[in-house]
């Protein structure tokens, strides 16, 4: 398989584990839904989903000889915490800007949670005052040209490692990791769920299971949900991310646009504000199943899943995979939603 052949630095402790929501599946009384844990899945600093994309960024890291990763994110990134976990357990410096993504005026939101872990683990973490955006920042270019005048190589990781040319690399693999797992559990999941919003852990999903359905002719349903409320930039970066990784993996065909599904409804007004579907989904999966998600994408994500399921827009005889993609760390900074 072509995805072998890129080179690969485990960071992980190997597949991500699955496991049946029972509880979940009876309250909801519909589909059979199983959950795939990117949270639980590496030692390094709780993981999560960006730390399957880097293993296949990290071999680029090496070789170029780089000592600093510059990256950037929200205050509350769980990707900037998950580069600074990279870095500090590869021997590297991490540089990060922290830009003022979410109008959460909670007085912690810039001291506890993923900015406190980056900054235990020795990351160089400076906050910003720019707003949400998914493309690439001039205060992540100028941290570039920073580490550069001080004398050091950087190695740049733009914000969810998405627009870097192997950043679709660790969910297409991921594809390919579900269908094993299908054949150990005796199971086939015809439909996932996953949270999108930098958009390469879905678009690597398409670029995956699309391989994955040449090989075995299966088709299945990948629905992204939207939970960067910039709806329009996350299809296009999604699509775009897909087609780039499908080529990089030679997929020899065009994506066809159904395959590529960001649906919109539960990200609320604004990318990292929770609305009452991310707080009911947050208690449901909490309190059926202790599985602990965020407000700012896996609450949402879960609300998604839970509406499609009780709606019958994914019918009673599916069984469907929710990806969960980590973000606990940031609930701290949230904690007067619950006080
Ligand atoms: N879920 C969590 C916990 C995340 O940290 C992220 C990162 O942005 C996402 C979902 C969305 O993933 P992506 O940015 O690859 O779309």
């Amino acid at each position: 398989m072509i995805l072998d052949q890129f080179p690969r630095h485990p960071l992980t402790f190997g597949p991500s584990p699955i496991h049946h929501l029972k509880r979940l599946t009876q309250h909801l009384g519909g589909a059979q839904v199983w959950a795939k844990r990117e949270d639980v899945s590496s030692g390094l600093a709780f993981g999560g989903n960006k730390t399957r994309k880097l293993e296949y960024i990290v071999p680029d890291v090496l070789a170029s000889g780089a000592d600093t990763i510059v990256s950037i994110g929200g205050y509350q990134s769980n990707h900037t915490r998950q580069v600074a976990a990279v870095a500090a357990h590869l021997g590297l410096k991490a540089r990060l800007v922290q830009e003022k993504w979410v109008p959460w005026d909670e007085p912690v939101n810039d001291k506890v949670g993923n900015i406190l872990l980056s900054r235990m683990m020795g990351a160089d973490s400076r906050l910003d005052d720019a707003g949400f955006d998914i493309g690439i920042r001039d205060s992540w270019k100028q941290a570039l040209q920073d580490v550069e005048d001080a004398g050091g190589t950087p190695y740049p990781i733009p914000a969810g490692a998405s627009e870097h040319r192997l950043g679709g690399l660790g969910f297409a693999n991921w594809a390919f990791e579900v269908a094993e797992q299908e054949k150990q559990f005796g199971v086939f999941f015809d439909t996932i769920v996953v949270c999108t919003v930098t958009g390469s852990t879905h678009a690597g999903m398409i670029a995956g299971f699309a391989a994955l359905e040449d090989l075995t002719g299966v088709r299945r349903r990948v629905i992204g949900i939207d939970a960067s409320a910039t709806l329009q930039k996350t299809r296009d970066q999604v699509a775009r991310i897909a087609r780039n990784t499908a080529e990089l993996i030679e997929l020899g065909r065009d994506l066809r646009d159904e395959e590529i599904q960001v649906l919109e409804g539960w990200a609320g007004e604004l990318y990292g504000i929770p609305v009452d579907s991310t707080m009911s989904a947050m208690a449901l999966g909490a309190q059926l199943e202790a599985m602990i998600t965020d407000p700012v994408y896996e609450g949402k994500s879960l609300a998604g899943l839970i509406d499609l399921v009780k709606d019958g827009d994914i019918p009673k005889d599916s069984t469907v995979l929710y990806a969960h993609l980590g973000g606990q760390p940031a609930i701290n900074a949230y904690h007067s939603l619950w006080s």
